[in-house]
């Protein structure tokens, strides 16, 4: 299984150290790594309908 990277530092996200916000609200709260690299909030995340890049972990 690929891990998915950030798009802007290539790390996985436990290892980022990115400034996180929604790619595309611009939102700080709760933002988490998409399966297409990009950054989202909740809300962004459902309306785009992407997945989350570590769902699988528990
Ligand atoms: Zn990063
Ligand atoms: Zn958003």
């Amino acid at each position: 299984m690929a891990t998915t990277l950030c798009s802007q530092c290539d790390k996985p996200e436990i290892q980022c150290t990115c400034e996180k916000f929604c790619c595309f609200c611009q939102s700080q709260h709760d933002i988490r790594l998409a399966v297409d690299r990009m950054y989202y909030c909740p809300e962004c995340r459902e309306a785009c309908d992407v997945t989350l890049a570590d769902k699988d972990e528990h």
